[in-house]
């Protein structure tokens, strides 16, 4: 007789360049079993169709990327504190009884990624750059660790003041943020997938501590070389994020914690190549 398989999968449009699978087969061969992971292209008109037919067909978990994060909070049964508090999912568990919750991870992945970086969260001097579904899943997070302060700057300052509002924290235009005003600046705009710096003055850098882009690419991104310009002490890119919003996704599937810091070392050899 044959094994059920153990059905994985990340729904994102585009999904092609996803790395999700590398990791979560990674996990797995960690913790000794099979699964398949796929990589399913998807599409707003039918997101919640696909989602149920994987479900239907034995799917156990999902990861959901960009455009969905949003709209998957629509055909989830339960919704996470978490998910709820970012009002975005990346992940979503099929629970005993068949209902499904979604969970956001991402905030949890950058927490862990940032103490991996020894960087001190509470009382530090944090500012998020963007306003879109990352921003959304990690200013929640954020928030919990008790910085000094928490500041928001957008391209289009009009979303900075929106999610500002939500969270209860600062907003400002690009061209007023202080110098050395910030211990921790972190890049959650989509700048990087065009290779684009941002229109940042360089001595907002100055008293930084470690500048964090949650993009990330096979070479240092044009914000980390941005912030290194400025005098940040330390930079990063985000796949280490990456790596630890799925082993914590991995760990709601399927109750095992699996070690991440083999799985970076490969990821980055890995899109090297
Ligand atoms: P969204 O499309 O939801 O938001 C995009 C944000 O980037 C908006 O605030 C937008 O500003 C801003 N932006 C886009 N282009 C530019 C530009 N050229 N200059 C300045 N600002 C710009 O994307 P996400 O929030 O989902 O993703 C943002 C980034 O975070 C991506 O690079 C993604 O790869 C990364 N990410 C990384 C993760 C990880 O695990 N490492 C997890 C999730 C995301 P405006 O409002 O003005 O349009």
């Amino acid at each position: 007789m044959t094994a059920t398989a153990l059905r994985y999968a990340v729904f994102g449009n585009p999904i092609a360049h996803s790395r999700s699978p590398f990791i979560h087969q990674m996990f797995a061969a960690q913790e000794g079993v099979a699964i398949t992971y796929d990589k399913i292209l998807s599409h707003n008109d039918h997101f919640t169709a696909d989602v149920h037919q994987f479900f239907a067909q034995g799917g156990l978990g999902a990861n959901v990327t960009v455009p969905f994060k949003e709209l998957v909070l629509t055909l989830a049964t339960q919704i996470s504190e978490r998910a709820t508090a970012a009002g975005a999912a990346n992940t979503l568990h099929r629970l005993p009884d068949g209902k499904l919750l979604a969970d956001n991870t991402d905030g949890i992945g950058l927490i862990t990624d940032l103490k991996r970086l020894q960087v001190a969260l509470r009382n530090s001097r944090i500012l998020v750059l963007g306003a879109g579904g990352a921003a959304r899943g990690i200013l929640p997070a954020l928030l919990s660790e008790q910085p000094a302060s928490l500041t928001i700057a957008n391209r289009s300052h009009d979303k900075a003041q929106q999610l500002a509002q939500h969270f209860d924290v600062a907003a400002l235009p690009f061209d007023t943020l202080p110098a050395g005003g910030f211990d921790l600046i972190i890049n959650a705009t989509a700048a990087g997938l065009s290779d684009q710096a941002l229109p940042l003055n360089a001595n907002i850098f100055s008293q930084c501590q470690l500048a964090y882009d949650a993009f990330y690419a096979a070479q240092p991104t044009a914000f980390m070389h941005q912030a290194e310009q400025g005098g940040a002490a330390q930079t990063a890119d985000g796949l280490g994020m990456l790596v630890e919003q799925a082993a914590a996704a991995y760990q709601l599937w399927r109750n095992f914690t699996p070690q991440t810091a083999p799985v970076l070392t490969a990821l980055r050899n890995a899109i090297k190549l």
